[in-house]
């Protein structure tokens, strides 16, 4: 399978559940749409709709918001016209870069969550990752010859990832960083943050009855026409097993951080995409992580932590939030789940 078929298999709306609805607008069907456009994964858009064509307006405008949003966080692309993130990676070592107040806000989450989650989640790990991200594109090239990063530098890289180099001016919109080799990667929390901007969006708007879920990111947008909830699985990481949950979600947000997303595999060992701060390592000890929040953004950024955090500090911290419940898969097969997640279980 390839990997954008995985990341669709990470969350899973059940098609089993939909139907035609007659009500008094008239007979709303459930359509859905694939794109490829954002984000490096795919994305499904889901709702109800009287007709194909209204269908066919909501979720295209969903889609072009996403694919906004990817330009503006896109770490690996300039855009002709716009200052985005590689922007920033390329220039905020040297002078101020003047970006746009979505860059910013989003800069500023960055922050808020690397004290929310004591360091385990840092978007300036951007050296740090980037070893580990050209590691792994050149073994997709050339499996034989995959390796890991060398240790030196990625003990170079460590030193330059302190949150406090990345400095924003909220008055003159611009990014600086104090440490001139710092390097933003916000991976974690970029996607999460965008489908909650645009769930938001449509909500103003009054849209109901739909789902968008970006690689996995699923964020509910009201419930169906006849007052149910979607369905919503997570799945099992192993193939060929059942969901780990079916979650009845309304209009939360479900988040999987998984092993079996983005990997790449050296002497028989595999090497995943969520890396420990405090190694520099890919994080052990989970298979999977979920989270369900009304927040997109949050669940987004809390299932890469707890990624990173111990079983106990990862519960502690979920424990702690009003807002979010999460579920578990243990390397060893084992589930975890927070006191209250039971009440999105479907029996
Ligand atoms: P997610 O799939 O939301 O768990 O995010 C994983 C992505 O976030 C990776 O592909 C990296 O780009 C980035 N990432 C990995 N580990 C961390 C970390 N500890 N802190 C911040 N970003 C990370
Ligand atoms: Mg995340």
């Amino acid at each position: 399978m390839t990997k954008r078929w995985l990341c669709v298999c990470i969350a899973t709306v059940l098609f089993a559940f939909s139907f035609c609805f007659s009500s008094c607008r008239g007979e709303q069907k459930q359509y859905s749409v694939t794109s490829f456009d954002s984000f490096d994964t795919v994305t499904t858009v889901m709702g109800y709709a009287e007709s194909e064509e209204e269908f066919a307006r909501v979720s295209g405008e969903m889609l072009a918001m996403l694919a906004e949003y990817h330009r503006m966080f896109d770490i690996y692309h300039s855009y002709e016209g716009m200052e985005n993130l590689c922007t920033v990676n390329e220039r905020a070592g040297k002078e101020e870069v003047a970006v746009n107040g979505e860059i910013i806000e989003l800069l500023l989450y960055g922050k808020e969550v690397y004290a929310l989650t004591d360091g385990a989640v840092n978007i300036a790990m951007g050296n740090v990752l980037s070893l580990w991200h050209t590691c792994r594109a050149e073994a997709a090239e050339n499996p034989e010859q995959a390796k890991l990063p060398d240790p030196e530098a990625l003990a170079e890289a460590r030193i330059h990832t302190q949150i406090e180099d990345l400095c924003m001016d909220e008055e003159k919109g611009t990014v600086s960083f104090s440490d001139p080799l710092l390097q933003l990667d916000v991976g974690a929390i970029a996607k999460g943050y965008a489908v909650e901007k645009i769930a938001k969006a449509m909500e103003e708007k009054g849209v109901s009855g739909y789902v968008l879920n970006a690689g996995g990111n699923v964020r509910v947008i009201g419930e169906k026409p006849s007052g149910s909830p979607w369905i919503v699985g997570i799945e099992n990481q192993k193939e060929g097993e059942d969901y780990l949950a079916r979650l009845s979600l309304t209009r939360e947000a479900l988040v999987t951080s998984g092993t079996h997303q983005r990997y790449y595999t050296v002497d028989g060992v595999r090497y995943h995409h969520i890396i420990d701060p405090d190694t520099g390592m890919p994080a052990r000890g989970y298979s999977s992580a979920s989270v369900v929040s009304s927040d997109s953004a949050m669940a987004d950024a809390l299932s890469t932590a707890l990624f990173c955090m111990s079983s106990e500090e990862g519960m502690a911290l979920v424990e702690s939030l009003s807002d979010a419940e999460a579920i578990w898969l243990l390397e060893d097969g084992t589930k975890r789940m927070s006191s209250d997640f039971e009440k999105y279980c479907q029996p």
